[in-house]
């Protein structure tokens, strides 16, 4: 178990294509723990890999207590669309509100191998849709239209631990 530390916007695996992950099985369990750690300290409702320096096509998501893990996701259908504000652990400090689709169905593997096939609305749909562009090489600001729409935040740990769960700026 170890936090690991979190690479910023300027750092070059954020923005690349991060690689499927070919063979599924328990030795993915201690970069998975890893990250449920890192996301934990941060504090955030996701993480992916690539925000730790590892291009590998891995994800995680912790809303209300329950986590989801998923390995090679993909989106495979977009329902509605919303603006909610949206910050990022690799760009600590700021936020905007961010074009996302309301609903999305995505199809992964888990962390034991097996299909899975999930849909998330409203904060999920939106943590999965930050999750997936981080594997590829996608931050948040890349959805915007003018860089305008960026606003600081000046929030301490302790502040945005009390903020978690209906206001989280820092989806992962
Ligand atoms: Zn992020």
């Amino acid at each position: 178990m170890a936090v690991r530390p979190i690479v910023t916007i300027e750092n070059p695996t954020l923005r690349q294509k991060s690689k499927r992950i070919k063979h599924i099985d328990k030795s993915l369990d201690p970069l998975i723990q890893d990250m449920i750690d890192t996301m934990h300290d941060a504090p955030g409702i996701g993480l992916a890999a690539p925000q730790i320096g590892i291009p590998l096509r891995l994800m995680i998501i912790e809303i209300e207590g329950e986590l989801t893990t998923l390995v090679n996701p993909e989106i495979i259908k977009t329902q509605g669309e919303w603006e909610p504000e949206e910050g990022c652990l690799s760009i600590p400090g700021y936020v905007a509100n961010v074009k996302r689709a309301w609903a999305v169905t995505v199809k992964a593997k888990n962390r034991q191998g097996r299909d899975v096939r999930i849909k998330g609305e409203g904060l999920f749909g939106q943590a999965l849709q930050h999750e997936i562009d981080h594997l590829d090489g996608i931050l948040y600001v890349d959805r915007l239209e003018n860089m305008d729409q960026v606003r600081k935040v000046d929030y301490s740990k302790r502040g945005l631990r009390e903020r978690e769960q209906e206001e989280l700026e820092y989806v992962g």
